[in-house]
């Protein structure tokens, strides 16, 4: 289980295939990436080796500079297409590592209030749980300290969401989250290595940090909304 994310990269969907080969090491059943183009969410899933995703996407190329990528070591439903990541609802995509403790009682209020749902992972209540608060709250940091608040479990979160194009909003608790910048784009990873030779200069993200990731620079608040200050610093991968 892997995540990796990428801002502002003209072939956004290339390096995404990068990052995730970069955390191959991590073990998984499936892969899958989205990216934001031309303000739409565009994804492409496959079970097993990361191979059949790349070929996925040679045939069937996904464009857009900003994007989420995830391999999968399924903890909740069979390492299949539709249970592979990321998971979605109409403007709002998420990649996961972790367990959502909760996810069976979320589940049963989202169906209650109209959601479908399509695969039995229990990450397929943050996407629905973050656009239901959209439709509550203009400000998309604020839905997902909303959702956020309504989770227990361990958890890293990508997420993109439609109307919010160049970024990326990234939480944890409970799994590491490190994002990186060189001069054009920044990314997020689940381990350094996957920024090597992408990224100069990194900060890691701590426990209930949400993080607006952009090109240009993070912002970033905790649960409760309060900003708070993380150090970017020079890497050295050499070392
Ligand atoms: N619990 C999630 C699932 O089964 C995420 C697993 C992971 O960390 O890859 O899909």
């Amino acid at each position: 289980c892997g995540i990796f994310g990428v801002v502002n990269d003209e072939k956004a969907s290339h390096t995404l295939l990068k990052g995730l080969k970069a955390l191959e090491y991590r073990g998984y059943d499936s892969a899958g990436i989205a990216t934001l183009q031309k303000g739409n969410i565009s994804c492409r899933r496959a079970p097993g080796k990361l191979v059949n995703l790349e070929s996925m996407i040679r045939d069937w190329p996904l464009s857009g500079a900003t994007g989420i990528a995830h391999t999968r070591w399924a903890t909740h439903g069979k390492p299949t297409e539709l249970n592979a990541h990321p998971h979605r609802a109409t403007n709002v995509a998420v990649v996961h590592n972790g367990i959502i403790e909760n996810a069976d009682d979320l589940r049963e209020q989202l169906k209650a209030s109209g959601v479908r749902f399509f695969s039995e992972t229990d990450t397929e209540v943050l996407p629905h749980l973050i656009a239901l608060y959209l439709t509550q709250c203009d400000d998309p940091i604020e839905a997902v300290r909303y959702a956020m608040n309504d989770v227990q479990g361990t958890f890293a979160l990508a997420i993109i969401i439609k109307g919010v194009d160049d970024q990326i909003i990234a939480t944890r608790r409970g799994s590491p989250l490190v994002v990186g910048f060189n001069s054009d784009s920044a990314f997020i990873a689940s381990d350094m290595v996957a920024t090597s030779g992408l990224a100069d200069e990194i900060l890691y993200l701590e426990e209930d940090d949400i993080a607006l990731v952009k090109a240009d620079g993070v912002d970033i608040t905790d649960y409760d909304g309060f900003v708070v200050d993380r150090k970017k610093v020079k890497v050295d991968y050499d070392q």
